[in-house]
C-alpha cells in the first residue's frame, strides 16, 4: 500500500500513525518489510516517522529505522509524571525503562526528545503538576546534551471509556495549569490551546441536537478549526449564544444513572466493565493489559473476535549499523533541461516549481538522485529564482538521476499547466551549470499606463507597435525593480503581461 501511495502521489514521506505505535505487536516485522522495500538502495530518499512511542518500546532496530527516515526527535507518551496518577489512568510505565530508552536514543545520535503529558486528568492535584516539573529537571540533569521538550494536552473525557462520566476542566482552569508549567519549564514547554480542547470535549460528548449547531457554525464560515491559524473561537461562541446553547454544560460530570447520548452505539465493551474500571481508577489500581496478562472480561471478545497477537518474528532481523546509513556510493547522471513557464504557472514560486518537478517525476518513476545529507534533496541545478508573476521561456534546469534514462522520456513532460520540459540534453556524469545567456523581456500591455519611454543606464526599453521589448544591461538586476525605479511603474504586473526569454 505504501509503495502504491508513493507511486501514485510522488510523495516520499510517510508516518506510521497510531495512538501508540510501540504497542503494535508486529512493529518490528513491519519495519523489516519497510527496510527491505525502501532502504535497500544506497540512495535513501524515503522518509518514515513514528509519531509517538510507548516507554520501553525503543530498541536498536526501531532507532536505526528512525535514523534512516531522518527522524530527529523521539516522542514518548508518559501522560502523567506521578506514579499515583499513572495508576489512575492505567498507564503502567517503569521509569527505569524510560531512562534506558533515553540512554539508547542518545547513543544512536538522537538529540531531541519530546515527552507527552496530559493535564486536567481525573483526581489531578497541584502536586501532580509539580511532579512534571521535577521529572523534567531530573531528566535534564541526567541527560546533558539532550534537548527535552514537555508537551501537554488537556484531558478530554471520551465516550466508551471509563472516564466518560467525568467532567472536563474549564478553559480558565487549563490556562492556570499551563501558566504554572510555562513559568517553571519556560521555552521547553508546549501546550495545546485550551479553547480547542474545550471544543473537542464538547464535540466528543455532545448529543444529536448538536448537529444543528455544527451546521450553523459551518454555514457561518468555520473551516479547518484544528489548525490554529484558522481557528475562530469567537465564531463558535457567538453562534452558540445566538442558538441559546450553553456550551459549558457539555463538559459537566455525568450522573452514573443518566442515559448517555452514545449509549445506543455498541462497541462491544460492557457498561459494567467501564464502571468497574472507573472505580478501580479512583482506587488507583492497575488493570492488566490483556494482551500479556489475564482477561478482564471487557466484553469485546466474542466468537470470531479475539485478541490476536502477531507470531514471533521468524525471519532473521539483520541489524544495520549507523555507518551503513552514511556510506552511500553516489552515481549521478545529469541532464540539461529547458522549460517554459507560461500562463497560470507564472504564479508558482521557484520552491513550488522544484517541489512539483520532484513529485511529477517521482510519479512517472523517473529515478531522481538525492543528496546524502541528513535531509536528502533531489539533485537540481537552477539559475536565479524567477519572480512570481513573470512568465518565462527556455528556463534552465540541471537534473540529476541515479539511472540513465532516454532524453525522450523526459521531453514533453508537463509539470503543471503551462510548465513543460521542452528540450532535454543528456550530459553524462558532468554536472551542468546555468548557461550564460543574455536576457530580454517582452511586455504586453493589459491596462492603460503612461510613462516616459527612454533608455536608461540599466535598461533599453523599446515600443514595437503593440508591445515593448526590454533588455537589461546586467542580468543580475531585478527587472521589476528597474521598472519601478527608472520608469516609476509601481506595480508592473498590473499593467503588463511580462515574458522573460533568452538570446
Ligand atoms: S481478552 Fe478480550 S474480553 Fe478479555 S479483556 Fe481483552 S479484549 Fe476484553
Amino acid at each position: 500500500m505504501t509503495k502504491k501511495a508513493f507511486e501514485l502521489t510522488g510523495y516520499r514521506e510517510a508516518s506510521l500513525m497510531s495512538l501508540s505505535a510501540g504497542d503494535y505487536s508486529s512493529l518490528e516485522k513491519l519495519i523489516n518489510l519497510l527496510e527491505r522495500e525502501f532502504y535497500a538502495y544506497s540512495q535513501r530518499e524515503y522518509v518514515f516517522s513514528l509519531p509517538s512511542l510507548r516507554v520501553g518500546s525503543l530498541n536498536p532496530k526501531i532507532l536505526n529505522f528512525l535514523r534512516k527516515g531522518r527522524t530527529s526527535t523521539i516522542t514518548l507518551a508518559i501522560e502523567a509524571a506521578s506514579e499515583r496518577l499513572r495508576r489512575v489512568i492505567n498507564k503502567k510505565i517503569e521509569i527505569e525503562e524510560l531512562y534506558k530508552d533515553l540512554e539508547l536514543a542518545f547513543k544512536f545520535g538522537f538529540k531531541k526528545i519530546k515527552l507527552y503529558f496530559m493535564i486536567g486528568l481525573p483526581t489531578e492535584e497541584e502536586k501532580d503538576l509539580e511532579e512534571i516539573v521535577k521529572f523534567y529537571k531530573d531528566l535534564n540533569r541526567t541527560f546533558k546534551g539532550l534537548e527535552i521538550t514537555i508537551s501537554a494536552s488537556i484531558f478530554v473525557p471520551k465516550p466508551h471509556t471509563p472516564f466518560q462520566w467525568e467532567r472536563q476542566i474549564t478553559i480558565e482552569e487549563a490556562l492556570e495549569k499551563i501558566k504554572y508549567l510555562k513559568s517553571e519549564l519556560k521555552k521547553n514547554f508546549k501546550s495545546h490551546q485550551p479553547e480547542q480542547s474545550f471544543l473537542e470535549g464538547i464535540i466528543a460528548r455532545a448529543d444529536k441536537n448538536f448537529y444543528f449547531y455544527l451546521e450553523e457554525v459551518f454555514k457561518r464560515g468555520a473551516r479547518l478549526d484544528s489548525w490554529k491559524e484558522y481557528f475562530n473561537f469567537s465564531l463558535w461562541k457567538k453562534t452558540a449564544y445566538e442558538l441559546g446553547l450553553e456550551l459549558k454544560d457539555y463538559l459537566r460530570e455525568r450522573d452514573l444513572k443518566e442515559e448517555l447520548p452514545w449509549e445506543h452505539i455498541d462497541l462491544g465493551i460492557k457498561k459494567e466493565f467501564l464502571l468497574k474500571e472507573k472505580e478501580k481508577a479512583y482506587q488507583e489500581i492497575y488493570t492488566e493489559d490483556c494482551r500479556w496478562g489475564s482477561c478482564s472480561n471487557c466484553g469485546v471478545c466474542k466468537g470470531e473476535i479475539k485478541n490476536y497477537l502477531s507470531e514471533k518474528e521468524k525471519e532473521e532481523k539483520k541489524l544495520v549499523t549507523i555507518s551503513d546509513i552514511i556510506k552511500n556510493p553516489d552515481e549521478t547522471f545529469w541532464y540539461e533541461i529547458y522549460y517554459d513557464k507560461l500562463g497560470v504557472s507564472k504564479f508558482l514560486s521557484q520552491l513550488e516549481i522544484l517541489r512539483l518537478i520532484e513529485l511529477v517525476l517521482r510519479r512517472k518513476k523517473i529515478p531522481l538522485s538525492y543528496t546524502q545529507g541528513f535531509n536528502p534533496r533531489p539533485k537540481f541545478v537552477c539559475g536565479p529564482a524567477l519572480p512570481v508573476g513573470i512568465e518565462v521561456k527556455n528556463e534552465f534546469l540541471g537534473l540529476g538521476l541515479r539511472e540513465k534514462v532516454s532524453e525522450e522520456s523526459l521531453k514533453g513532460i508537463e509539470i503543471y499547466e503551462g510548465l513543460i520540459f521542452k528540450e532535454v540534453k543528456f550530459k553524462g556524469k558532468e554536472k551542468p551549470s546555468p548557461p550564460v545567456r543574455k536576457t530580454y523581456y517582452l511586455l504586453y500591455p493589459i491596462k492603460e499606463i503612461s510613462f516616459k519611454l527612454k533608455s536608461t543606464k540599466n535598461l533599453e526599453l523599446k515600443f514595437l507597435g503593440s508591445f515593448y521589448t526590454a533588455i537589461p544591461y546586467k542580468n543580475e538586476i531585478s527587472f521589476l525593480k528597474l521598472l519601478k525605479e527608472e520608469f516609476n511603474i509601481d506595480e508592473p504586473l498590473k499593467y503588463f503581461r511580462i515574458i522573460k526569454s533568452y538570446i
